[in-house]
C-alpha cells in the first residue's frame, strides 16, 4: 500500500488489485481515468470498463 497515495475524491473506486488504488482508502490516486466499454452496444454497468486500469505487481 502507498501511503503517499494522493486519493483523488471525485474518483471512488474498490478495484484494490489496481496500481492506482490508493490502499485503504477506495478512492483512485489518478487526476483523471478513461472509461470505456468492451460491448458494441452496451446496456448495463457491467458492460462499462475502467480503461485507466494497471495491475499492481
Ligand atoms: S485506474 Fe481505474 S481501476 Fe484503477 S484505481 Fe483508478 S479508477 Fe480504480
Amino acid at each position: 500500500m502507498n501511503d503517499n497515495c494522493k486519493a483523488n475524491k471525485s474518483i471512488g473506486c474498490s478495484v484494490s488489485s489496481c496500481e492506482h488504488h490508493c490502499g485503504n482508502q477506495d478512492y483512485c490516486s489518478l487526476e483523471r481515468i478513461q472509461v470505456g466499454t468492451h460491448e458494441s452496444d452496451p446496456t448495463a454497468v457491467e458492460c462499462t470498463d475502467c480503461q485507466s486500469f494497471v495491475m499492481k505487481n
